[in-house]
């Protein structure tokens, strides 16, 4: 069955074929388990992003993300 996908910026439902459900299009996802020394205490959070809500995201750092290149994922 295909999971769905929707951008947690934008609310927009993810790319994907119609017969093989395969996305066509990537995102960002992040995922974090607070601890003891966050006011999140022992709550998972997680989310998707667009690659256009990635964009306007990291858009706003101080500093920009490390960006490296990757021969295969
Ligand atoms: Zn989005």
């Amino acid at each position: 069955m295909q999971k769905e996908m929707i951008c947690n910026g934008c609310g927009r439902k993810l790319r994907c074929s119609d017969d093989s459900g395969i996305f066509l299009e990537d995102a960002f996802v992040a995922e974090k388990a607070w601890g003891y020394f966050s006011k999140k205490d022992l709550t998972r959070h997680r989310f998707i992003l667009c690659e256009e809500c990635y964009d306007d995201m990291i858009a706003r750092f101080a500093v920009p993300p490390d960006v490296e290149e990757v021969t295969e994922l």
